[in-house]
């Protein structure tokens, strides 16, 4: 921890422990660990090395899968999004991933394509955003023709918050549709709704497979922003203090002056700002810990620095590190100050930052 950059500690070890949780929750479902966003900011590949036990791994881009694969990573690897276009649906056979087909234009893709391809098909059952409409799930499972179904698809909406009355409709939806439809095609018999927040909290929503993300990294994915204790944080996010400081009274610290010292006030300055991913919306007064000490953010974030206020007795001094949210710190604390929510933090720590890992297992 000698660093003196902004570090990111990530525990694999957590990762694994966290892993397990869900298919403990889970037991008779499959699992896709969901590693997209270089998993949610800690890493794919070393994700991808540490999760052997995963039956698949889901990724947004076609990149993503693709460096994956190339570091060795052999279980099924899911699209998302599926594919653009001819050159990404070769890619995809080239690298053996497994498409999520979401759209026509994907459909007319597949129809013409003449390698059998895994599909899983994607239905919109209320999120509105991606996915084929339940009443023409089964036009669309018999223009993929040839292609392999591996079951169908569909992403919650409103599991994150208090309110299981919508969820538990697309539950019902999807699986009416899917009893239905398995009579035709028994692959339709097969589906996948759940991501974390369904992994934890709507075990209807287990089925066939699940897709935690979030919850993998140990963070919540409710809007309450209450860290799950039984999940273990797998990130450290911490910076070195660079310079100690005494401000005067009446003198302001950092742009626009937005705190000015009461009284005379030692600083501690760390070399973490928004370049690294610490949020300029983050709001002064924010907890910062130094020596395991809850001290509080002043002053505006700047791209590559924050100040901290220090109690007079402290003894900070700089090259010590200043945790910003990980052990002792919950993510999600730092996200209620900062108006956000872990997601965006975690995969909003910058390439600059240095990951460090502990549990690695090499490929
Ligand atoms: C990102 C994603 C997930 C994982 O969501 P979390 O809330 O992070 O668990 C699951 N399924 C799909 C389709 C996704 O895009």
């Amino acid at each position: 921890m000698s660093s003196k950059q902004a570090t990111a500690q990530i525990d694999l070890d957590a990762i694994l422990h966290n892993f397990n949780r869900a298919k403990e929750l889970a037991p008779a479902s499959q699992v896709m660990a969901v590693i997209k966003a270089d998993a949610y900011g800690h890493g794919a590949i070393k994700v991808a090395n540490k999760l052997k036990a995963a039956n698949s791994f889901g990724v947004a881009r076609i990149s993503e899968a693709v460096k994956l694969r190339e570091s060795g990573i052999s279980q099924p690897i899911c699209l998302l999004e599926g594919v653009m276009n001819k050159e990404e649906l070769n890619l995809a056979s080239i690298y053996e991933l497994q498409v999520v087909v979401h759209s026509d234009y994907q459909l007319d893709l597949m129809h013409r394509a003449s390698a059998r391809r895994l599909v899983w098909l994607k239905i919109d059952t209320g999120m509105g955003r991606l996915g084929i409409s339940v009443k023409n799930t089964a036009a669309a499972i018999e223009k993929l023709g040839h292609q392999t179904l591996l079951g169908l698809m569909t992403h919650l909406s409103h599991a994150n918050g208090p309110d299981s009355g919508p969820t538990n409709e697309q539950i019902t939806k999807i699986s009416s549709l899917s009893s239905e439809l398995k009579r035709i095609e028994p692959a339709a018999g097969v589906l996948t709704i759940a991501n974390s927040a369904g992994v934890l909290m709507h075990p209807m929503s287990h089925l066939d497979l699940i897709r935690p993300g979030l919850m993998l990294y140990g963070a919540s994915p409710f809007d309450d922003l209450e860290p799950i204790n039984e999940l273990h944080p797998a990130m450290t996010f911490s910076g070195p203090i660079i310079s100690v400081r005494t401000v005067s009274q009446g003198e302001s610290i950092g742009y626009g002056g937005l705190w000015t010292a009461a009284e005379d006030t030692r600083v501690a300055v760390i070399a973490t700002g928004y370049a690294d991913g610490y949020p300029r919306e983050t709001k002064q007064g924010t907890p910062v810990l130094i020596h395991g000490q809850k001290r509080c953010l002043i002053g505006r974030v700047s791209m590559d620095m924050i100040c901290v206020q220090l109690e007079a007795d402290d003894s900070a001094r700089p090259g010590d590190r200043a945790v910003l949210w990980g052990e002792g710190l919950p993510v999600e604390e730092i996200a209620k100050c900062a108006d956000t929510v872990a997601y965006t933090l975690l995969t909003g720590v910058s390439a600059r930052v240095t990951r460090t890992y502990r549990g690695e297992v090499r490929g």
